[in-house]
């Protein structure tokens, strides 16, 4: 691809990087739009295969098929955070950039970033070795949905935790005794036009998101800081497409950032049907070099997981006045994410 890839009409083709639900669900928004997708996966029966034009299967480190791939696309983006930076320093330009990755892609990084915007985070600090504190002990790479995460409160658990992550580099967090945790999901275009949407209320079991909730508790003024936050990363990170800012909302009312998602987020899955303009329409728009599109809310909202054999419920849950997404995932396994409902104000039936 060229340094700056031009604006992708109508027929064009958005590579995708990661099969899972995300870029099924980008796939679906990008074909509205008589757009193209090119999906690159390892998997075998990735979800986003289903229902793209094209589909590449391939490891994040086969460059050649990766270069081919990128060749065979307008622009790319991706909906797994997780591929080497230097991939897709490879076969870039990619949005967001390889330069947002290696931040986002490290704790560490991650919050030392937040911090020097002027934004508030939960004490941090590495660990490399033996240490003494409590908090939470996170590594700094590759932690998701809890995983690389343990609890501790003395050395001796902290050493404990740190060899069963093989002593892989971490940080040391302090625990935040939150009232509620929250995020904003906004989208930056090429252009540097910036969207925000209402920033849901969001309630996670075992590390993992349960459910999603619009309006939030957050006051207004809360929500006015909570799309500032979002807009002072994506400026700082130059950022093009959807992110996510994870925030902790603490007793006394501080906004905390826990963790930036480069990329369309679950808790946002609730836009499909409460706004115009979907999350996923929103960060196809943005790779594409179009304009972006009204981020607002005309309704009230809760979008709920379907996690593991939840899913086997799928036939009560599709009478029952919600919007069902299944994922088209053939094997079920616990804890994994095989679909979501999203309720509008009063549709529950
Ligand atoms: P993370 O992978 O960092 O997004 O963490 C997953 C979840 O663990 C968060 O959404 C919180 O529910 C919880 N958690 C993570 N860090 C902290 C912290 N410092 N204090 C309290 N809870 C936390």
């Amino acid at each position: 691809m060229s340094a700056a890839p031009a604006i992708v009409p109508p027929g064009g083709t958005i590579g995708i990087l990661g099969g899972g639900q995300l870029g099924r669900m980008l796939a679906l928004a990008a074909a509205r739009l008589g757009l193209k997708c090119h999906i690159y996966s390892p998997e075998e029966d990735a979800p986003a295969f289903q229902v793209a034009a094209a589909h590449t299967r391939g490891s994040f480190d086969d460059i050649a098929a990766l270069e081919g791939f990128a060749r065979a696309c307008d622009v790319v983006t991706f909906e797994f955070e997780n591929v080497p930076a230097e991939t897709i320093e490879r076969i870039g330009p990619v949005f967001p950039s390889a330069a947002t990755l290696r931040i986002t892609q490290d704790r560490f990084e991650e919050k030392s970033f937040v911090n020097a915007l002027g934004l508030k985070t939960a004490p941090f600090r590495k660990v490399d070795g033996p240490a003494d504190g409590s908090g939470i002990l996170k590594t700094r790479r590759l932690g998701y949905d809890g995983k690389g995460q343990a609890k501790v409160a003395d050395a001796r658990e902290i050493a404990a935790a740190y060899a069963r992550f093989h002593s892989a580099p971490c940080i040391l967090e302090g625990f935040v005794d939150f009232a509620f945790e929250a995020s904003v999901i906004a989208a930056r275009g090429r252009d540097g036009a910036f969207a925000a949407y209402d920033p849901p209320e969001n309630l996670h079991e075992n590390h993992i998101l349960r459910r999603s909730t619009v309006p939030s508790r957050l006051s207004a003024a809360q929500v006015a800081e909570a799309k500032d936050i979002a807009r002072k990363i994506a400026d700082a990170l130059d950022y093009v497409g959807v992110l996510a800012v994870e925030l902790f909302v603490a007793r006394d009312g501080q906004l905390l950032v826990n963790e930036i998602a480069p990329r369309v987020h679950n808790s946002g899955h609730w836009t499909i049907e409460a706004c115009a303009i979907s999350q996923f329409e929103q960060h196809i728009r943005a790779v594409a070099g179009w304009p972006l599109g009204d981020a607002s809310r005309h309704s009230d909202a809760a979008m709920e997981n379907l996690i593991g054999d939840e899913v086997a419920a799928w036939r009560k849950l599709a009478a029952n006045g919600g919007a069902l997404h299944l994922y088209g995932k053939s094997e079920i396994r616990a804890g994994r994410k095989m679909g979501h409902v999203t309720w509008l104000k009063g549709s529950r039936g």
